[in-house]
């Protein structure tokens, strides 16, 4: 596989393969943090996609100041219900840990709304930790009773060991997800479960939005993007084992998915210092698209299959 330019030939991200095809070229539409074009190469070892080149030394640059600027105001109504299922699912998870006293840790987990859930639901948890790079989370993160990390996930320790480990929209972010679940997979108890969510390309709106833009890849800053079949060869190499895998909605692809085809056409604004979450019809298809994968779910068999997320519970492989 060759690319118009000189670059040294990309390797998948999640398997190490050269044995790529490419999937779409995209740029940073939602943000306008770089001027950048990126490649997704598809694995044909284990189907991943991978982002060409991998911006590792550009974090200052493709994740501006006001990338952070929504974190601690109030939950929208939307993301209230959302909050009643993520309680639901942690309920049970929780449930079924055994242990008089629990430890639950959140990679990028802000200002920790949802280890706040966590508490709420199970009143074992009494040690909760957060490692995060935003440090402006740190404040309200401490003033909520977690104990705080400024710090990529790559460069954390410690010696404790943890019942729960939420990673939600986080390992497509990283540059190099086996190592990341295996040194995650360590901090767990022997009974211990990480609950992932991450974007799915084998979605409908990935490829609907393929040759446009979609919004599953948050492009610059989403370097690797599974399917369920990927996730779970991806886990399986780090020594970690689904317990569960669904798909669940998600109303922001299809929200920048479509907010990025009208910013094409030139009807509406984006720019550096009003990116594409700040718009005001943003909220409005958020809850059009959230009702949408609400109703054809059902329509779609109990696995949901098509959805925008995956879902899954991992715990150590036996
Ligand atoms: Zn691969």
């Amino acid at each position: 596989m060759t690319t118009a330019d000189a670059r040294p030939a990309p390797l998948c991200l999640a398997c190490g393969s050269g044995q790529l095809t490419h999937w779409c070229d995209a740029t940073d539409v939602e943000y306008q943090s770089v001027a950048n074009r990126y490649t997704y190469w598809q694995c044909l070892a284990c189907d991943c996609l991978s982002i060409d080149p991998c911006p590792v030394q550009r974090l200052a640059e493709i994740y501006p100041e006001n990338y952070y600027s929504f974190t601690g105001r109030a939950p929208s109504l939307l993301e209230r219900f959302k909050l009643a299922f993520d309680r639901r699912l942690l309920r049970t998870i929780l449930r079924e840990l055994p242990g008089e006293t629990l430890a639950a840790l959140d990679i990028g987990g802000g200002t920790g709304w949802m280890l706040n859930e966590a508490r709420r639901v199970e009143p074992r948890l009494r040690t909760t930790v957060i490692v995060d790079i935003d440090a402006q989370a740190q404040d309200l993160a401490v003033a909520s009773g977690h104990q705080f990390v400024a710090s990529r996930i790559e460069d954390f320790t410690t010696d404790q060991r943890f019942d729960l480990i939420l990673m939600l929209n986080l390992i497509e972010h990283v540059e190099d997800p086996v190592a990341v679940l295996a040194a995650v997979g360590r901090l767990l108890t022997p009974q211990g479960r990480i609950l992932l969510k991450t974007p799915n390309h084998a979605s409908l709106d990935a490829q609907l939005f393929r040759r446009s833009y979609w919004g599953g890849l948050h492009c610059p800053r989403h370097w690797v993007i599974f399917t369920p079949g990927s996730l779970e060869s991806t886990a399986r190499r780090a020594g970690l084992a689904v317990q569960t895998l669904e798909e669940t909605q998600g109303a922001p692809f299809w929200c920048w998915s479509v907010l990025a085809g009208l910013a094409r056409r030139g009807w509406i604004l984006v720019s550096a210092q009003r990116p594409m979450v700040q718009h005001p019809l943003a909220p409005l298809l958020m809850a059009l698209f959230a009702t949408l994968d609400f109703l054809r779910r059902p329509l779609m068999g109990r696995s949901g299959r098509g959805l925008s997320q995956i879902f899954v519970v991992l715990g150590a492989r036996k």
